[in-house]
């Protein structure tokens, strides 16, 4: 029978060890699998053994891939050692030398390095575009393209993406369309079943939720993600099994996590937009039923001392990440965004007056007192 997506989370785990029957999964905590005799190793390249090295595969790291698979309606998924690696197999499933990726502009920092860098040195031609309308999207593609890329909810101006119509683009030039959810998550959007072929999440952030992991996982179409996680073994940037086992308990609570992230974020959000001290705030609407996310953008520009403000921060934490259950600040000019050339940086409103604020699951109204003691105490005295 199928089950709804609050039960699935928590009921993920495929293993099932016969002879312990402990109640979680437990950490295959090694790097090989012994064989009987030659026959069952044979057993292993007929494709009737699951395991040989950890490297290439291992029952926790295959936990996490299922895991996340299921949750986003995909039919397949594999686990990697961070957002950044699941991201790399995915694209190397996809592109190699001599072809062309379409991304939008407004790509994760790292992200844009990794192709505007690394896939730009292997000979992956990349162009960046403003995925506002998909025209603008048709335009770049060429006889070489074979990838459309961009993420569900962008950062740190959570614009969001029309997954549909890019899907739609993607199918009319037989391209691939990629999609970075991890902003969202499965809670709030799930790009494979409006058309995406590949959905990639770093891990990091809400699938593990606790600040205490980094792991990617890559889900979507199957004869995708089978060449994916070969070139995860060939490039060596297999998750470990303890990582995996932590994502995978950090997974089980993404319903209730979300649930009140997001129920705080939009407080928040409805509380800055009445204050003063405030240029412009960021926080989508209609991302999903269930809510907008839980990311909220603050640009106080001109009004307040970004220095006085990041200082006022009492218990809130300065971090350049997201998505622990702690509530945290992040300044994008300055980490996540550093690498955007300036420039292009300017273009997309990256000021040095954005603030990003990673709404965590506490009391709501400490997060906005939190929030408010810290624009009031830096806010430009008028004269
Ligand atoms: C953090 C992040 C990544 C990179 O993930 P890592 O786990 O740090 O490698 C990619 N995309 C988005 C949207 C992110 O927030």
């Amino acid at each position: 029978m199928g089950k709804r997506f609050d039960t699935k989370s928590v009921h993920l785990s495929k293993i099932n060890d016969k002879t312990i029957n402990s109640k979680s999964t437990p950490i295959y905590q090694t790097s090989a699998f012994k064989f009987r005799d030659l026959e069952d190793m044979e057993n292993f390249y007929q494709g009737k053994n699951d395991y040989l090295y950890t490297r290439v595969g291992n029952p926790n790291t295959d936990e996490l891939g299922e895991a996340v698979a299921q949750l986003e309606g995909a039919p397949k998924g594999v686990a990697a050692s961070s957002g950044t690696s699941a991201i790399l197999a995915g694209i190397l499933a996809v592109a190699k030398q001599g072809d062309h990726i379409v991304a939008a502009t407004d790509i994760y920092g790292g992200t844009y390095q990794l192709l505007a860098g690394e896939l730009a040195d292997l000979g992956i031609e990349v162009s960046f575009v403003d995925f506002v309308g998909s025209e603008q999207v048709a335009d770049h593609i060429k006889s070489n393209t074979k990838l459309i890329y961009s993420e569900s909810v962008a950062n740190p101006l959570l614009r969001t993406e029309d997954i549909a119509s890019l899907a739609e683009i993607a199918k009319q030039h037989q391209l691939v369309l990629m999609i970075d959810n991890t902003f969202a998550t499965p809670y709030l959007c799930r790009p494979y079943e409006s058309g995406a072929d590949l959905v990639v999440h770093s891990a990091t952030k809400y699938i593990g939720g606790h600040s205490d992991v980094t792991a990617g996982v890559l889900a979507g179409r199957a004869d995708l993600i089978d060449i994916a996680n070969q070139k995860i073994g060939n490039l060596g940037c297999n998750l470990s099994p303890f990582e995996a086992w932590l994502t995978c308990r950090g997974l089980k609570t993404l319903s209730v996590r979300m649930e009140r992230h997001v129920k705080n974020a939009q407080q928040l959000a409805d509380a800055l937009k009445e204050n003063k001290a405030i240029q412009k705030v960021y926080y989508p609407e209609h991302v999903s039923p269930q809510g907008n996310g839980a990311i909220v953008s603050i640009d106080i520009s001109g009004l307040c001392s970004i220095e006085k403000f990041f200082q006022s921060l009492d218990w809130i934490k300065i971090v350049p990440t997201l998505a622990g259950v702690e509530t945290s600040v992040s300044y994008p000019a300055g980490t996540s965004h550093r690498a955007v050339p300036e420039q292009a940086r300017k273009k997309l409103g990256i000021t040095e007056g954005l603030i990003r604020i990673s709404v965590g699951i506490e009391d709501a109204a400490d997060i906005i007192a939190g929030v408010e003691h810290a624009l009031e105490e830096s806010r430009h005295k008028q004269g």
